[in-house]
């Protein structure tokens, strides 16, 4: 099974990419801020992570770049989630190593369809 790892701050939002990712058949783990995530993509080592921009602790932009410097990490397919006209955003991210962004409030069929893709790829 496919391994993604939902790191969002959220509780609300999380658990409906959770549950929508889950019911694709992706083997789904949870991250509540930049810290946790990281910890557990060194731990689970994830084939896609879901990664919000704004979070306690440590934020997207900070977890794309612990990424970035660590080898273990780099070559995680990463979807950010950027808030709607956060275009700044989404062109940072892209640029910090992300592969995709959804612009929240994206729709749970396009998530699944992005998550389809990047899981494919080597
Ligand atoms: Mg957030």
């Amino acid at each position: 099974m496919i391994k993604v790892l939902v790191i969002d701050d959220s509780d609300v939002l999380r658990r409906i990419s959770v549950f929508n990712l889950k019911r694709a058949g992706f083997d789904v783990y949870e991250a509540i801020d930049g810290m946790d995530g990281i910890e557990k993509m060194k731990e689970l080592k994830p084939k896609v992570v879901i990664l919000d921009v704004m979070m306690p602790r440590l934020d997207g932009f900070g977890v794309l770049k612990e990424m970035q410097s660590d080898d273990s990490l780099k070559d995680i397919n990463v979807v950010m989630l950027t808030a709607k006209g956060g275009d700044d955003d989404a062109e940072h991210a892209l640029k910090l190593g992300a592969k995709k962004f959804l612009t929240k409030p994206f729709s749970p069929k396009k998530l699944v369809e992005v998550v389809n893709e990047l899981a494919g790829e080597e």
